[in-house]
């Protein structure tokens, strides 16, 4: 017999070469390999570790600022792990990141208005006193 055959990366069981998935297991086999995503061992890919810094930043001292580039980020880059072109490692991260972007983003605008309520109030109470007298 002069058929060839492939081994499976996984199990290591012998398939027939027209075999597009493992007999025993299931696993795409090698011909298949440009579509395979990234090998799970990965580390977080960079826009998620960028993602959670930004996140931190916002909620410390950038507000906003950072808080929305780290939910576009965040985001992104969970489409990105979905697909399977960024390492599963990240998705803690860009949900962190996400997370931490949006309460800081929530609070640099509760700040905000906050200081415009103070500031409108501030100066418009000496006129409401005065009305009142
Ligand atoms: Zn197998």
């Amino acid at each position: 017999m002069t058929e060839q055959s492939i081994s499976c990366p996984r199990c290591g069981h012998t398939n027939t070469s027209d075999s597009r998935f493992c007999n025993k297991c299931g696993n795409p086999l090698v011909a298949d390999a440009a579509v395979a995503a990234v090998p799970p061992s990965q580390s977080a890919g960079a826009k998620a570790i960028i993602s959670l810094i930004l996140g931190i930043l916002s909620i410390f001292m950038l507000g906003f600022l950072a808080g929305i580039p780290a939910m576009i980020l965040a985001k992104h880059e969970e489409d990105e792990i979905r697909r399977g072109r960024s390492p599963v490692a990240g998705e803690m991260l860009a949900k962190l990141g996400f997370w931490l972007g949006l309460i800081g983003t929530v609070l640099s605008g509760l700040t905000i208005l906050l200081i415009v309520f103070f500031i409108f109030f501030g100066l418009s109470f000496p006129f409401i006193f005065s009305c009142a007298l």
